[in-house]
């Protein structure tokens, strides 16, 4: 979860965030996150339940294009207006945003709430990690359904089940860990029938959820097929585990370690790899948390070329200096490897 990038968001005071998709649940409930996570949606949490007009007056609207001084007014969970000097009824609740930005939720595309992961879970599950999101301002994230022993649809199941504890918006992802003639029909269901359409395959990850060439190279394919978007974790697994190896040898075990057994080449040999197989099978791809120069320059060069490669940038990555994970106090040094790690 990207807890970092909430923790880094602008100040709240300087912001009205507009939790549009949260303003008929919040009124509807005593309690704002309805009872800590009653499902998301549901009229037993107040969503729908009453209908809601709301007034945003004064701000500076920010938006993608440009921003300006203006009302918006919402209705029922929509924008109806976003001008200046609305004029409105005594039944609409008015926020005074003068000298405040208003601009739309953040949306995180890349998540990994109440993950089970060898032999440990994500700290943070769907309402945690979603509450901690809100008070920074992302107000929908893009979570990451893991497989259960490689079938999509036990894992789809799962992560349904996580999300029963959601408190704003969100969507899936799926990463895919084996390949055979299940796992490629059911890649077809998941995009026709459930709406997922984005699917990551782990080139890291030796012994867990790491996948060969091969099945990159399948990966695309159906990927292509589908009209769905692959997305690369891009990094040598053999050579991870290796330098894995080595720093248990040298007897490295602090979080300094993590970044001595995977070096930026690494993640460059990995990166370059992921987009010309990509190229080969001629099918977007998007490499997820782009974390040195080595991987961006691979990106880079290819976006040049005209291919169709994504790099998503990611906080940690873009820290310039990892001094840190050498600090003598252990828990300064593993709170950085978290924050390289939680991906
Ligand atoms: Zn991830």
């Amino acid at each position: 979860m990207d807890s970092s990038l909430a923790q880094r968001a602008p100040s709240p005071h300087l912001l009205i965030i507009l939790f549009l998709s949260l303003i008929s649940p919040l009124r509807g409930s005593s309690n704002q996150f309805c009872d800590a996570g009653a499902e998301y949606g549901k009229l037993a949490c107040g969503a729908a339940a009453t209908a809601s007009k709301i007034l945003i007056k004064g701000g500076t609207v920010v938006n993608a294009h440009h921003k300006e001084v203006s009302d918006v007014y919402i209705e029922d969970g929509i924008i109806s207006a976003v001008q200046k000097d609305i004029v409105v009824a005594d039944d609409v609740k008015i926020i005074d945003a003068i000298g405040k930005y208003v601009m739309p939720g953040g949306i995180d595309p890349h998540t990994h709430l109440a993950m089970e992961f060898m032999g440990t879970e994500t700290i943070d599950d769907f309402f945690s990690g979603q509450a901690a999101a809100l008070a920074g301002g992302t107000t929908m994230h893009i979570d990451f359904v893991i497989p259960v022993n490689g079938s999509l649809s036990a894992g789809y199941e799962a992560y349904v089940k996580k999300a029963e504890r959601s408190a704003m918006d969100y969507g899936f992802h799926m990463a895919i860990t084996k390949w055979d003639d299940t796992v490629s029909r059911e890649m077809e269901v998941m995009v026709k029938e459930k709406g997922i359409n984005s699917f990551k395959f782990f080139m890291a990850y030796k012994g867990s959820l790491m996948i060969s060439d091969e099945l990159l190279l399948e990966g695309f394919k159906k990927c292509k097929s589908l009209g769905a978007l692959a997305m690369v974790h891009a990094e040598n697994g053999d050579a991870v585990f290796e330098g894995q190896k080595r720093m248990i040898e040298l007897g490295i075990t602090g979080p300094e370690g993590h970044a001595l057994s995977r070096p930026p080449a690494l993640e460059g040999e990995a990166t370059s790899r992921a987009i010309r197989l990509a190229g080969f099978v001629n099918t977007p791809l998007y490499v997820v948390h782009v974390m040195s120069i080595d991987a961006m320059e691979e990106i880079a060069k290819a976006r040049k070329s005209g291919q169709k490669v994504i790099g998503e940038p990611v906080v940690s990555g873009l820290e310039l200096d990892d001094s840190i994970l050498w600090d003598s106090d252990f828990h300064t040094a593993a709170k950085q490897e978290l924050s390289f790690f939680q991906k």
